[in-house]
């Protein structure tokens, strides 16, 4: 009897998951536009240079045409399995419940470029930019993986008015999926920190936050990622609206990969170190030389070390008050994720959603709103804005879970109600959620206890009744 119960119950759980896969890869497979490109020096209007695939085929199972039979992209053909078939035939079903939640954030059209990198590398890369968007990796011929969104680039789209019904578009190459790996070897095999990559450049796509470029150029020179122009997973970004993007496209990837997961928490685990780059010289006001402020305010590096072409600061992760270490991808990426593990995934999902509205051609605070969007999400079926102050003992708090995460990941450092609502950069948006916090506050430190294992989570979740 007991077997047969067991047995129902399986059934039943098997029947749910293939639905949500269906609908997730039938998603896939109306609202991504592929195209195979053979040769990324060439525009697109050369006869037969772009191959557009045809999603409805592959989604049956269906693989023809010349990059699946190209030796060099066999990387491509893995990652369009993944993302359009059924189990039987390569379908990834994680990383299409992933991909499905988050092309629904737009629900737009995206268009994914996969250029041949291998077969022809790349050396012309202004037509490459512009027809495919390609993104150098550093002075290298092939393609590093990048993306955006056309809502929020209006400026530097001429066409904007005609890509209504788009939501953005993404460059990967053959070099990347086939000859690439940041862990470990480098490795043929597209392995999930690939697929990752991909979920993370797909939600992109998807982000209309303002990246507030304006306020990095200095003449001719774009400083949003310091002087080196790029960016490391343990740098403490002086733009926080593009640690809000990075965080955000990291979401998904540490949700889909492990090894992100465990690189991510590792950071806040052991209490490493962050890297601050040398701002330019001399110095001027405003956001490119905040670690000047933060070093005036007795906050000393560890050391400076070079990195790459630039030179950095490094600074202990216990040294940084809390609103800088959130302005660090994996943190923050990390705090959105642990909101997406432990709260209720559609809500969660809506949440997002509902944010990234808010943010759609404004240059405002995307933490603060996202927070709050994610605040409302926990708010029990009945509970009001209005009611937030009056705990009733043993009710539910689930909707303070994401400010206890923004606390439990900057160590409870804040020491006054002001300070943690910095966290937020403009914590008045959500002050109501912070009031209510602060309240509960001492709570969720001692149930967090002094441990950093993922334990200490389950522990808060305990300590907010849910
Ligand atoms: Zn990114």
């Amino acid at each position: 009897m007991k077997k047969i119960f067991f047995l129902f119950l399986t059934v039943l759980v098997s029947v749910q998951a293939l639905h949500a896969q269906g609908s997730m890869r039938d998603k896939l497979r109306d609202k991504l536009r592929i195209f195979y490109v053979v040769n990324a020096n060439l525009p697109s209007s050369a006869a037969g240079n772009v191959v557009q695939l045809n999603t409805t085929e592959i989604h049956g199972g269906i693989c023809n045409g010349a990059m699946f039979s190209n030796a060099n992209t066999v990387g491509f053909v893995l990652l369009v399995k993944g993302l359009l078939c059924d189990g039987a035939n390569g379908g990834d079903a994680n990383m299409q419940a992933w991909a499905g939640r988050i092309i629904s954030i737009r629900n737009d059209i995206v268009n994914v470029y996969l250029v041949d990198d291998i077969t022809n590398p790349i050396t012309n890369w202004t037509v490459a930019d512009a027809n495919y968007g390609s993104c150098q990796q550093a002075t290298s011929n092939w393609a590093w993986p990048c993306a955006f969104n056309y809502a929020s680039n209006p400026s530097t789209d001429p066409s904007a008015p005609t890509v209504r019904g788009f939501a953005g578009q993404l460059c990967i190459g053959a070099y990347y999926c086939a000859r690439y790996g940041v862990r470990g070897a480098r490795t043929s095999a597209l392995t999930s920190e690939k697929k990752a990559t991909f979920l993370h450049e797909l939600t992109h796509t998807q982000d209309n936050s303002s990246g507030r470029e304006h306020l990095f150029w200095i003449g001719p020179t774009w400083y949003g990622y310091g002087a080196d122009g790029t960016h490391y997973w343990t740098e403490i970004f002086p733009n926080y609206a593009r640690a809000y993007q990075e965080a955000l496209a990291n979401m998904p990837a540490i949700g889909y990969d492990h090894g992100f997961r465990t690189m991510a928490y590792d950071i806040f685990k052991q209490q490493g170190h962050f890297l601050i780059e040398l701002p330019p010289n001399p110095a001027g006001t405003g956001e490119i030389w905040f670690v000047n402020e933060l070093r005036s305010k007795g906050v000393r590096e560890v050391r400076t070390i070079p990195v790459g072409t630039s030179t950095y600061y490094e600074f202990r992760y216990q040294d940084l008050p809390p609103k800088y270490i959130v302005q660090n991808e994996c943190v923050l990426g990390m705090i959105l994720y642990q909101c997406r593990l432990h709260m209720d995934r559609d809500p969660f999902w809506a949440a997002i959603n509902s944010g990234n509205g808010q943010l759609f051609r404004v240059s405002s605070w995307p933490v603060a709103i996202m927070f709050r969007e994610l605040c409302r999400s926990g708010l029990t079926p009945g509970r009001s804005e209005s009611t937030l102050l009056t705990s009733v003992a043993g009710g539910n708090e689930k909707h303070l879970f994401p400010l206890a995460l923004a606390d439990y990941f900057t160590n409870f450092r804040s020491t006054t109600k002001a300070q943690f609502g910095d966290i937020f950069e403009n914590g008045s948006i959500l002050q109501n959620y912070i009031d209510a916090y602060w309240i509960n506050r001492e709570t969720v430190r001692t149930a967090a206890g002094t441990t950093r294992d993922e334990a200490s989570l389950t522990r808060i979740k305990r300590a907010l009744n849910f």
